[in-house]
């Protein structure tokens, strides 16, 4: 939900404030509703008019990105890295991705313009479970995963529970393959916690984002969600 008199300024109606005035001056419905009250707040499907012409408002993009390794997950990047945004060829609007994953890190990012989805999707109350693949340097065991999984000390601070599977070791390279999902989302929060069980990850991989997988994407493909999937992430 955002302020009337935002979206307003946001659809190049007014200024912020020009338009509270038309909001005050009894110019402005919602759903047909004239409007006075300045804290108004209104959602991204109410119809808004201003002396009953509709206004346009931004349309919501979601687009779902298997991101490849060696890009960055901002919008522009002052070393003049490659990022995940460039990647999306052929959509106007200015999307960025949700949250972030590491310039090694591949798999599922979700990337939107829809500000409210996004601080809804990141925000550690709302705990939106992420799904990691791991490759780690050295055997661990599933004593250790379940421990990983009750949580560890990072920064002073317990992890939350997790979801931990050990899915294979293998001898010749001395790496283990595990699965962990996560309802909570820290800076570099994979890597840390198999750092801190003394097991470095050399690969990582997000498999899912929620319900989201990379299922049929290959590496820096990307498609627009389903207008049901969007309606799932809300
Ligand atoms: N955890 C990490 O350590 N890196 C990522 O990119 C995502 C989660």
């Amino acid at each position: 939900m955002e302020r009337l008199q935002k979206v307003m300024a946001h659809a190049g109606v007014a200024s912020r404030r020009k338009s509270e005035e038309i909001i005050e001056q009894g110019r402005v419905k919602v759903n047909g509703e004239v409007v006075k009250e300045l804290g108004t707040k209104v959602s991204k499907n109410d119809s808004i008019t201003v002396d009953d012409v509709l206004i346009e408002r931004e349309q919501y993009v979601y687009v779902l990105l298997n991101k490849p390794r060696e890009t960055i997950s901002t919008t522009d990047d002052p070393k003049n890295r490659e990022t995940v945004v460039e990647l999306i060829q052929g959509v106007e609007e200015r999307i960025y991705p949700v949250g972030r994953l590491d310039w090694d890190t591949t798999g599922a990012l979700l990337l939107t313009n829809d500000g409210e989805l996004s601080h809804k999707l990141t925000h550690p109350s709302f705990e939106f479970p992420k799904t990691y693949v791991v490759k780690t340097k050295g055997r661990i065991t599933k004593k250790l995963g379940n421990e990983l999984a009750q949580g560890v000390m990072l920064d002073g601070q317990k992890t939350a529970p997790a979801k931990v599977n050990i899915l294979s070791y293998d001898r010749p390279s001395d790496t283990t393959i595990a699965r962990i999902t996560l309802h909570e989302g820290r800076n570099h929060q994979v890597k840390n916690m198999f750092e801190s069980i003394g097991h470095p990850v050399e690969k990582l991989t997000r498999e899912r984002f929620g319900f989201l997988s990379t299922d049929g994407l290959q590496s820096g493909e990307w498609r627009f969600l389903t207008p049901h999937e969007v309606k799932q992430l809300e």
